[in-house]
């Protein structure tokens, strides 16, 4: 597609964009509230949960976002900083981040920034074990500024940006469908966009089959990646999306950043309830606007050429 196809309607396409990551930041918030909590416990204590009243594991403030949006603004400044991607500003504000006292931080997370800050490189080694969802949690910022980009540079800045944390093929894999979902909502193509997308990681790594759905929803990518896909799927509006997403627990506010993140830029920011929206912390919601347009401004230059 053109430029011209890509960024014609400005007005649809920022709606989408920050749908995307609007809906990450209210996916984080409102799942945040029921982080580890198994489905049974949520049904018995909230009946359904769909309230941002914070609280949870980490005694949140209601609209209050957790590591999720905290590293996905912290990629956001670098990449609007720099002008594109840059691995060593990522690297630079994800410690700056870690510096500033989070309210959370995941320890492969913690462990690739202390690896940054001590021997400076931007990648561990391959491990296995850096299966878990940190990678793809903070996607929107990414997705947002690699629109309209070629196919091997989406790839590269994803995978780029995961491994600063988080070196594992089906991290990897799971990051680069994730964003490309995003892009297929951002050119309008709707939910079949993304299951176009869905289908083509699936037949590469079929791990991430998500039908029958198993209920698994730890921070584990593949558990995490067929929550997302099984309620997303199952669902025709933002709300549902990511109320059902949140409240099959485990890891939810993860779950339900990426389920927002989806959702979000499939049905855009004007489809996020406004209850949700009117509660999220009012700084978060202004850094997430203003790195919106200024990430679809560098996306919309480069495209232009
Ligand atoms: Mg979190």
């Amino acid at each position: 597609m053109s430029a011209q196809d890509l960024f014609g309607d400005m007005a649809t396409l920022e709606d989408r964009a920050l749908g995307a990551y609007l809906g990450l930041a209210v996916g984080d918030a409102l799942g945040g509230t029921v982080e580890f909590m198994t489905r049974r416990e949520i049904e018995h204590k909230y009946g359904v949960h769909s309230r941002m009243i914070g609280g949870g594991w980490l005694n949140l403030k209601p609209g209050q976002v957790t590591d999720d949006t905290g590293m996905a603004l912290a990629m956001g400044r670098a990449l609007i900083t720099s002008g594109g991607y840059n691995g060593e500003a990522v690297a630079d504000s994800f410690v700056a981040w870690l510096k500033s006292k989070p309210v959370d931080c995941g320890n492969t997370v913690r462990r690739g920034l202390r690896r940054y800050i001590n021997q400076g490189t931007l990648e561990g080694p391959y491990n296995e074990g850096d299966g878990g969802n940190g990678a793809a949690m903070r996607l929107a910022p990414l997705a947002l500024i690699s629109f309209g980009a070629a196919d091997e540079d989406i790839e590269a800045w994803t995978v780029a940006q995961a491994h600063i944390t988080h070196h594992q093929g089906r991290s990897d894999a799971a990051c680069v469908a994730l964003v490309r979902m995003v892009h297929a909502a951002l050119r309008g193509e709707g939910v079949s966009g993304v299951r176009a997308e869905a289908t083509r990681l699936i037949e590469a790594h079929p791990k991430f089959g998500f039908s029958p759905y198993r209920g698994h929803s730890s921070a584990y990518i593949v558990d995490t990646v067929q929550t997302v896909l099984h309620f997303y799927f199952s669902a025709d509006s933002f709300r549902t999306c990511v109320t059902q997403t949140v409240n099959q627990g485990g890891d939810a506010d993860t779950t339900g950043a990426i389920a927002g993140m989806v959702a979000g830029a499939t049905y855009g920011a004007s489809a996020i309830p406004s209850a949700w929206k009117g509660k999220l912390d009012r700084t978060v919601a202004a850094e997430v606007k203003a790195q919106t347009r200024a990430l679809l401004m560098l996306a919309q230059r480069r495209a232009d050429g």
